[in-house]
């Protein structure tokens, strides 16, 4: 008799559709091969979710506030969309664990791109609006790189 394997959700990116703000993956096959020895892997982009495009300007951390890097303008609202669109079709699949990619404004677990200023953003210890979400729900969430 086979034990069917936990479904969880990974970020797409990771997974490796090119959701990043460049257009780009981050595709990651030792973490897939690993993990999917264990789990059935769900991607899952909250960025996607929100309506914004695909490239899209860089975004950074500063509080509860996710503003885009080169304007300064405060693209929360749809940060908090796309968090919330993607809480619902986890909850909906009964997933209770998820793998996010660090340093992302959404998906960042222990580490996010911090703005400073137009000109300047860090990395700094913090935690994306998705992860924050996720984990007000309480899911399980382990950062990823
Ligand atoms: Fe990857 Fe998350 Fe950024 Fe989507 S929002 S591209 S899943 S890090």
């Amino acid at each position: 008799m086979s034990i069917e394997k936990e479904k969880v959700a990974i970020s797409a990116c990771i997974f490796g559709y090119p959701f990043r703000f460049d257009g780009k993956d981050k595709k990651n096959k030792e973490i897939l091969d690993n993990l999917s020895k264990k789990y059935i892997l769900i991607p899952i982009c909250p960025e996607v979710l929100s309506g914004l495009s695909v490239p899209r300007k860089p975004c950074s951390v500063k509080g509860n506030v996710i503003f885009e890097n080169e304007s300064g303008e405060d693209k929360t609202h749809y940060f908090i969309k796309g968090a919330k669109r993607g809480l619902k079709i986890l909850k909906s699949l009964g997933i209770k664990k998820v793998f996010l990619k660090e340093k992302s404004p959404s998906c960042g677990v222990n580490f996010v791109h911090f703005y400073i200023d137009k000109n300047s953003t860090q990395i700094k210890e913090g935690k994306g609006i998705f992860t924050k979400i996720l984990i007000e729900e309480g899911f399980e969430v382990e950062g990823i790189e």
